[in-house]
């Protein structure tokens, strides 16, 4: 049977929760076990697709079109197992189960409650995320629950996981807590009190740590860890020093070292062999030896909180390796480009303009687009990236005069970006909308396969077929496709159901590198392979440098 691990949070947000559990879960797999991870968050919207970047950072998608929180992109990253629709979901998704199944008539005659009502539906998506006797059951379901102890908010999912472990047996579940020990410069000390609060806090819920990852800027000493086991009543090797690192890909072997996935394995009686961290030994040193260095200039609009690309970034890092190089990248904000500075694009390797909505910043990133266009550098769209330098060659090569998307301008002359109407969803089902829709959950979602056109620079990285994952609303107006192809642009990718545009490029003899893409290739990146795509990019990167000057030596 399935077991359980609970991952809490306590002092503050934002003390890397998410690479913890996926950690551990990597250390896991490592041994052998088929792991998933789950992610309760516990606001009330019904997934993360209808909130600004600045609010909570990147929308990760996944292939059956779920738009989650950017943690499942670490698990997704760290664990082999897919991510999907049932990994995350949310108070607001919760109550909606709930409220559906009490209008239906499913509780008839009950006063609906909390407790059982609400704490039971959260055990049965808990389940459900991990197949839970199902045949494709995992060995273990790491359970992350967001926010941190004391939120009035998480109490529901707090008290589920309690009774859950409860119902199934101590060894069944276990309790991992990440707490912060902030160091005092100036009594020059760790500080454990806000451990020890925050532990206690979950002991009055009903729940024992069976371990606890102690964040700080640097290595807790042993006397701290005994002290912290004393007041917590944690045993002292369950007490875990989480210190800061340079690179994620440390933290699985920081937590193996000091004993955790012994601890839990043998607090869940699971019997396998030791873990092999020997792949995570092989990155981090990939990530501290580049041969290299390359700059390439984002150009967005989130650029001032780097969560919200995180994928990105991540994906451009394992290019990057793929490529021996340090990808450095510098945000620039794109209404900084409209104000007439462009020019500063000529230092970079390469440009990027990544997905973004709304019409705010729009002519700067155009103008990118032209620049790395007429100046020969790398470029890569990604989804608006590409909405985008499908609007500057409209405009600027094709002479379709004040060329535009619909989003950005509705009555514009020359529509060449529009709203579709009608589509398929990763599933099949016929989807429909119009400028009246709900904007919660009616973008097109999730992984769709194109054709990709024979001899283009696409085929040389996909071969025959692209499927990739998709979140936008706006398309390639079918209707300008023939003048833009006429006027040298090319379509090198189509879906094979809806005959959409997936990618379009020029030609290699007019550019080395120039691409855009209506989907989202940084989901499917990973650290063992990078990603395609990213990798070609990167190296086009890496050549456009190569051509002007020798590889920049690394500092
Ligand atoms: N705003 C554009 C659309 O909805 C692009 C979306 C994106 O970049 N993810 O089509």
């Amino acid at each position: 049977m399935t077991r359980f691990v609970f991952v809490t949070g306590g002092v503050v947000s934002s003390l890397g929760k998410g690479i913890a559990s996926a950690s551990l879960a990597a250390i896991l797999e490592s041994r052998g076990l088929k792991v998933t991870l789950i992610k309760l968050d516990p606001y009330i919207n019904v997934d993360p697709g209808t909130m600004s970047p600045f609010q909570h950072g990147e929308v990760f998608v996944t292939d059956d079109g779920a738009e989650t929180d950017l943690d499942l992109g670490h698990y997704e990253r760290f664990v082999t197992t897919r991510m999907g629709k049932v990994n995350n979901f949310t108070t607001g998704k919760i109550y909606q189960s709930v409220l559906e199944k009490e209008r239906r008539g499913d509780y008839l005659g009950k006063t609906v409650q909390v407790i059982p009502h609400v704490t039971n539906e959260i055990q049965e998506f808990i389940k459900r995320g991990a197949r839970y006797g199902e045949p494709g059951a995992v060995d273990v379901a790491i359970v992350e629950i967001g926010g941190t102890v004391g939120d009035i908010e998480s109490l529901p999912f707090l008290e589920a996981a309690r009774q859950m472990s409860l119902r199934m047996g101590a060894n069944q579940t276990a309790f991992v807590h990440l707490t912060y020990v902030p160091w005092i410069a100036a009594a020059g000390e760790l500080k454990t009190k806000p451990t020890q609060h925050t532990v206690q806090k979950l002991r009055e819920i009903g729940i024992s740590a069976d371990a606890l990852l102690c964040r700080a800027d640097r290595k807790i000493p042993d006397d701290e860890r005994s002290k912290i086991s004393l007041f917590t009543n944690v045993p002292e090797w369950g007490v875990i020093s989480m210190w800061d690192v340079n690179t994620i890909y440390k933290v699985p072997r920081m937590l193996h070292e000091q004993g955790l996935d012994g601890l839990i394995c043998d607090k869940l009686r699971l019997n396998t062999p030791p873990a092999n961290l020997k792949r995570w030994d092989e990155l981090v040193y990939e990530t501290e030896h580049p041969q290299g260095e390359v700059t390439i200039a984002m150009v967005g609009k989130y650029v001032e909180l780097s969560d919200s690309y995180k994928s990105l970034n991540e994906a451009l890092r394992h290019a990057g390796m793929k490529n021996h190089v340090r990808v450095k990248i510098d945000y620039l904000d794109s209404e900084s480009l409209e104000a007439g500075n462009v020019q500063q694009l000529a230092k970079y390797d390469a440009v990027l303009v990544p997905g973004g909505f709304g019409k705010r910043g729009i002519e700067g990133k155009i103008q990118a687009a032209r620049f790395a266009r007429e100046n020969h550098l790398p470029y890569l769209g990604i989804c608006l990236g590409m909405q985008v330098a499908t609007i500057e060659y409209a405009r600027h090569v094709a002479n379709l005069q004040d060329a535009n998307s619909t989003e950005f301008e509705p009555q514009t002359p020359n529509p060449v970006i529009a709203l579709i109407t009608e589509w398929h969803g990763s599933d099949g089902t016929v989807n429909k909308r119009d400028e009246n829709s709900d904007l919660g959950g009616t973008m097109r979602l999730g992984a769709q396969a194109s054709d990709v056109a024979k001899g283009t620079l696409a085929h040389k990285i996909y071969g025959d077929v692209v499927n990739e994952r998709h979140r936008h609303r706006y398309e390639a107006n079918v209707n300008y496709l023939d003048q833009l192809r006429k006027a040298g642009l090319v379509i090198s990718a189509l879906t094979q159901r809806e005959h959409l545009t997936e990618i379009v490029e020029l030609p290699q003899d007019v550019h080395p590198w120039f691409m855009g893409v209506q989907f989202h290739p940084e989901f499917k990146s990973t650290p063992w392979d990078g990603h395609p795509l990213f990798n070609a990019f990167v190296k086009a990167a890496v050549d456009h440098q190569g051509a002007g000057n020798k590889l920049k030596a690394v500092a």
